[in-house]
């Protein structure tokens, strides 16, 4: 799987449409202090379904990933950000050799999520990037103070990054949603139950 390129419109301080590619080998994103390097990765993130506006450097609240204006340039109504992704080896779900995942986050609060430009839930997104490492909670991103974290982390949770590693994260989850939806049956049950006692 080979990130191919990051397109970036209103999302922090890129307030113009801005196609970045990655070609083979390494990449590297050199500027001066505050130029917007981290506001690169964290677009990447937040793409990946990165719902705490507190891992995204300087965002308080997720409004806080639309570009805010500048002195010469005013603010944006909403931040879209897409990311192409090369799927030739299938390691993604989808049948196509081009994913391209996309958030849009509107001033209004309302969020869109797409799939090769079909409109999903956040958690299809979730759910595609299971066990790939590149997910939200996947560990290809390490970000300024996390192999700190992860080396202080509880053993619960240094077992999850492992967890993932190891691919078996996406059987943890359908287990929890499985439990979920049991929970839910049981419920539903026990009201049955007593709407038949009443009736008998
Ligand atoms: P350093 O080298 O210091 O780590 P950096 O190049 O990684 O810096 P970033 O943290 O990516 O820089 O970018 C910070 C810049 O992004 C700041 O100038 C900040 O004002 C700007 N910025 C962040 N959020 C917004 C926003 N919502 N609207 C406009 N500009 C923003």
């Amino acid at each position: 799987m080979f990130l191919k390129a990051l397109e970036i419109q209103g999302f922090k301080s890129f307030p113009d449409r801005t196609r970045i590619t990655f070609e083979g080998g390494i990449t590297a994103v050199v500027g001066p202090n505050g130029s917007g390097k981290s506001n690169i990765s964290d677009a990447i993130r937040w793409v990946l379904g990165e719902t705490s506006s507190k891992q995204l450097r300087g965002a308080g609240k997720m409004e806080d990933v639309i570009f805010g204006g500048t002195q010469t340039r005013s603010p944006m109504g909403f931040a879209s950000v897409s990311l192409y992704i090369d799927n030739s080896a299938h390691r993604l779900d989808v049948e196509k050799d081009e994913v391209v995942i996309t958030r849009k986050y509107y001033r209004s609060g309302e969020s869109e999520y797409g799939i090769n430009g079909q409109n999903v839930r956040l958690k299809d997104i979730y759910e595609l990037f299971l066990d790939t490492g590149i997910g939200r909670d996947g560990y290809s991103i390490i970000g300024q103070g996390r192999i700190a974290e992860i080396v202080g982390a509880k053993s619960g949770e240094r077992r999850e990054i492992f967890e993932e590693a190891s691919g078996i994260a996406k059987y943890r989850y359908r287990k929890n949603e499985a439990e979920r939806k049991l929970a839910g049956a049981e419920d539903n049950l026990v009201r049955l139950r007593d709407i038949l006692d009443e009736l008998t």
